[in-house]
């Protein structure tokens, strides 16, 4: 089964259209979150996911904020008035939609499990081998997926320590007996210094199964007017073209 991997893809309709038609052939398509956010275009995004037909979309702590699940108080001022503006462009069946997304993790199947923080808590970040430690430990699934930090990353489980790889962009990560953690990184606003939108190809067999790290340029240019034509702030509008 060949997976497609979309987390974080904050209301960036421009660059989901790039993942999608980059992408290679795929199976099912699965969400690890924050579908909405940040970005322009939140209605546009849930019509385009939805149509996709995923296996699984878990919510992310932007999705609860966006639609009144959450009141955002634990957000950066940038993050808090972004949240308002996409409640406030949301139709309520795109509110609805946000308000019934599960929380994760979500069980894929006896080998896959899908989270947007951690499997502990969904709205935790890993970061550090510490983090991925603890997570490893939890996981209930040999090879568990998460986003939320914006960074294209593989923790393994080997002998008992922790093992991280930052996922350089064209690289795979095989996946053996020994327990995973992996992040695709975000489609709407990466943060690991490079523009392009991240995303990855899960390719999940019994004895051999790849992550593989892919990124694509889109018109950047486009997402920011259209960013500054709806006044979101700045500092939002600036980070795409850094990719911070
Ligand atoms: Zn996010």
């Amino acid at each position: 089964m060949r997976y497609l991997i979309l987390s974080d893809i904050h209301a960036n309709i421009d660059a989901l259209e790039a993942v999608l038609a980059a992408a290679p052939p795929w199976d099912r398509a699965l969400v690890l979150g924050d579908l909405v956010g940040y970005g322009g275009a939140p209605n546009a995004v849930i019509d385009r996911v939805r149509g996709l037909d995923p296996m699984a979309v878990i919510r992310g702590n932007h999705d609860k904020a966006a639609c009144g699940l959450d009141d955002g108080s634990n957000f950066n001022q940038v993050a808090r008035f972004a949240a308002a503006w996409t409640y406030q462009q949301l139709g309520p069946e795109y509110r609805e939609y946000l308000r019934q997304l599960p929380q994760g993790p979500t069980e894929i199947d006896e080998q896959l499990e899908i989270c947007h923080g951690a499997p502990f808590d969904e709205d935790h970040y890993i970061f550090d081998a510490m983090d991925a430690h603890r997570s490893l430990q939890t996981a209930t699934r040999p090879v568990c997926l998460f986003g939320h930090t914006h960074l294209p990353v593989v923790f393994r489980a080997v002998d008992g320590e922790v093992e991280g790889a930052i996922g350089l962009p064209g690289t795979s990560a095989r996946l053996g007996p020994e327990r995973a953690m992996l992040n695709p990184g975000s489609v709407g606003q990466p943060r690991d210094g490079l523009r392009d939108a991240a995303y990855a190809v899960l390719d999940l067999e019994p004895d051999a199964s790849t992550f593989e790290f892919r990124r694509v340029s889109y018109d950047i240019d486009r997402t920011q007017r259209l960013m500054r034509e709806a006044e979101l702030p700045v500092r939002l509008v600036e980070r795409l073209a850094y990719g911070r």
